[in-house]
């Protein structure tokens, strides 16, 4: 079975416990306003553009069959709606301004990357995390690479915003050591507006999960002007009270690294003067949520 991958992160401290490696996969249900992945929400593969890294040579001009790019008056000008993605410039930059998105590999290639750093994990009680896009939206593929690491004695992690049915979790609940289940945003209408989804089965997948004796760290995003007000603020109080045997409940700052990104896939960015969440924020969010923790 093959999946449509969008990167493969080694030594990545921040995606479960200890050393890991995280396989983000392409394809979400979701449309949050202030992704900071754009290119992970589509299935498609995707030609990126690193102007700073152009030196006007030309040579994917000369190879694309398609006429996309031009270079004219000291300019390289893309036109996106001509590329059919058959990733001939990319391969004839080389300066390594223009790079595919989106890779299928089979469960075998991704695990011969990950079995490669088994070492760290066995050290550092790491290991693989599944994510995304949202990982189930590829739900067969994130099945079966679950199950053979499981096989392979790893701890395994996924990364998950929560929206897929009953019937996937379900499936891979034996197999997912600890889950890090996004919680973007409280409000229901709210919600909807900013990520163009119900938070409905979101939240009742969470408890499906919670009741059925899952490792839940909850991951809530703060995104400044959008959800970092008191009323999500205390509705977030009422979960880390009610639901006591989450692992964590963690604040995941809004940074606006992303705003590259959108230029660099010749996306609009939706949000292009939202600044990242001051340290007064998290240290203000974190003393109300978790005041037995030392963080910042
Ligand atoms: S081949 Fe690379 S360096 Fe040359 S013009 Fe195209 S993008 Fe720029
Ligand atoms: S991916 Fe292919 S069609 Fe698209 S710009 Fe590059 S060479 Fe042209």
């Amino acid at each position: 079975m093959k999946a449509v991958i969008l990167d493969i992160h080694r030594s990545s401290m921040e995606d479960g416990p200890g050393i890991r490696t995280t396989v983000f996969l392409k394809g979400c249900p979701m449309q949050c306003i202030w992704c900071h992945n754009p290119e992970s929400i589509s299935m498609d593969k995707e030609l990126a553009f690193f102007e700073e890294r152009c030196t006007l040579c030309g040579e994917c001009v000369d190879v694309c069959p398609n006429e996309v790019h031009r270079v004219q008056h000291d300019a390289h000008t893309i036109d996106r709606t001509l590329c059919r993605m058959c990733g001939k410039c990319a391969d004839a930059c080389v300066q390594d301004a223009l790079r595919m998105t989106g890779e299928e590999l089979s469960v075998a290639d991704v695990m011969e990357t990950v079995m490669k750093d088994l070492a760290y994990y066995e050290e550092s009680g790491g290991g693989l995390t599944v994510s995304g896009g949202e990982p189930l939206y590829q739900f067969g593929f994130t099945l079966e690479l679950l199950r053979t690491a499981k096989k392979n004695g790893l701890h395994t992690c996924l990364d998950t915003g929560g929206l897929a049915t009953r019937e996937k979790f379900e499936a891979v609940l034996p197999c997912v050591d600890l889950f890090l289940y996004d919680y973007k945003v409280t409000e229901p209408d709210k919600h909807k507006d900013l990520t163009k989804v119900s938070n409905d089965l979101i939240f009742g997948n969470f408890e499906f999960l919670y009741h059925r004796d899952a490792r839940i760290e909850l991951r809530c995003p703060i995104i400044p002007g959008l959800n970092n007000d008191e009323v999500h603020l205390k509705n977030l109080l009422r979960i880390r009270r009610h639901y006591t045997e989450l692992e964590a409940l963690t604040i995941m700052p809004y940074h606006n690294t992303g705003n590259a990104k959108y230029e660099r896939y010749g996306y609009v960015n939706p949000l292009p003067d939202t600044g990242t969440v001051s340290d007064d924020m998290l240290r203000h969010w974190n003393a109300r949520l978790n005041p037995n923790q030392n963080t910042i």
